[in-house]
């Protein structure tokens, strides 16, 4: 089999990649190991999904139905429950109902998004008991299987997923004892502080980490300890919480293993490394969502997922430029995507810091802009225009603290 653009990933990056090459004339095949399009939004049943690609606060699968209805609307063919095992030279090898399939492509859009750090990666001592999970398969269980995974738990880790966890939770009927975070201030949005901690009492426990984890069969206590700045946990600080249920929400890693062996990975996110226009360092291949780098927002996980499926498609008909200039980071930027600009289309430049600022001012060539309340948790979009980078050989992205 032969197609012109194949998709691998239908969340949200997949399902805009696939519409734009369609919409560019491609011929287009998605495809999806799960038995169903939409990827991690089918389970994020909380609204605050669209409010920049929509202008509309929706649910997870309210938004990926408006991609759903799209892409049959377009006839765009959504092959799931197909497990993508390898890619070689301009071949796919898909393990599929049928069997095993072959698919030459002339150009791929890698989508497979993030997955979860688990427990292990941790190295916290102590037993290893039922009743610690992933913030994802915990939402899993209750959003899609409708099953409580306890009854009293402690969350670990104060991103957006941990707190939206620890509502969750509430809401279902589970008593949330706090969330614990390393970090001298909570990692999600402010808002997301307010209505899903504070609006339910539900304390958060800063400058702190689990140091031991006990029971026998189920867990039955946590140990928790304040850290120092280095984040070393404080002798005689610990306090112990009676639950049976831990909730880990300590970061997402972009998915990579399928292309790592044929990609430059971005060193910044550990991500693929994409242009602007998301093509890789491999001319065929192009990424775009969560493999790349960890997006706050899915608005522009799917802005990101367009632009690389219409140009993957262009690729096919040979209408791509070549040039590629680097962009890298500079004083106090911990994260920067793209990693190369193509003169074809504006630079949208997504960043962290690397602290927290009052004030910074964000220099890129010759564009400057000072911005405000700056933490390494929020990402910062920001679009450079093509006259700001004239004549550059190498674009350095720097944050200048301004006192
Ligand atoms: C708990 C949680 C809450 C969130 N809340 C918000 C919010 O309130 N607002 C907001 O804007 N954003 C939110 N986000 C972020 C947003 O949902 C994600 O950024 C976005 O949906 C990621 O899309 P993606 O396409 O990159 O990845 P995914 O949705 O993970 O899609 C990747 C797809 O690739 C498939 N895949 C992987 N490997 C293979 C393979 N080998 N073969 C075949 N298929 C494969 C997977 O099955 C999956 O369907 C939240 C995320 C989470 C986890």
């Amino acid at each position: 089999m032969r197609v012109d653009v194949m998709v691998i990933g239908a969340g949200a990056a997949g399902m805009a990649a696939a519409l734009k090459a369609k919409e560019e004339g491609a011929e287009v095949l998605l495809v999806e190991r799960d038995e169903r399009t939409g990827g991690i939004l089918n389970q994020c049943i909380h609204n605050g999904f669209g409010l920049h690609y929509f202008r509309q606060e929706l649910t997870g699968p309210e938004y990926a139905e408006r991609f759903q209805e799209k892409m049959e609307k377009m006839g765009i063919r959504a092959l799931t429950n197909a497990y993508v095992k390898r890619v070689e030279d301009r071949r796919v090898i898909l393990v599929t109902e049928q069997g095993i399939e072959e698919v030459e492509v002339g150009a791929l859009v890698y989508a497979t998004g993030a997955r979860e750090r688990p427990f292990g990666s941790l190295m916290i001592p102590g037993d290893r008991p039922s009743g610690i999970f992933t913030a994802g398969v915990a939402q899993r269980l209750i959003n899609i299987e409708n099953r409580l995974p306890g009854k009293r738990a402690l969350i670990l880790g104060s991103g957006d997923i941990g707190l939206i966890m620890a509502r969750r939770l509430t809401l279902e009927g589970m008593e949330v004892v706090g969330v614990v975070e390393r970090l001298p201030y909570a990692g999600g949005l402010l808002r997301n502080v307010i209505q899903c901690l504070e609006d339910y009492n539900i304390p958060l426990y800063l400058s702190s980490t689990v140091v031991e984890v006990r029971g026998r069969e189920r867990l039955e206590e946590v140990v928790v300890a304040k850290v120092d700045e280095q984040f070393r946990p404080i002798p005689r600080t610990e306090r112990v919480f009676k639950v049976d249920t831990l909730v880990l929400s300590v970061g997402l890693i972009p998915q990579v293993e399928l292309i790592e062996n044929l990609v430059v990975k971005n060193p910044t996110s550990r991500g693929v490394g994409v242009s602007n226009i998301g093509q890789t360092s491999r001319d065929w291949i192009f990424s775009a969502g969560n493999c790349t780098v960890i997006f706050d927002l899915v608005d522009y996980v799917s802005y990101e997922g367009e632009t690389a499926g219409r140009y993957a498609a262009k690729f096919v008909k040979g209408e791509i430029p070549r040039e590629k200039i680097p962009v890298r980071p500079g004083k106090n930027v911990m994260v920067v995507h793209p990693i190369w600009y193509t003169p074809a289309e504006p630079l949208t430049l997504y960043l962290r810091v690397k602290k927290p600022m009052e004030k910074g001012r964000l220099v890129v060539g010759r564009f400057a802009r000072e911005f405000e309340d700056l933490v390494p948790s929020e990402m910062l979009r920001v679009k450079i225009s093509d006259r700001d980078l004239e004549g550059l050989d190498e674009i350095v992205v720097s944050v200048e603290e301004v006192n």
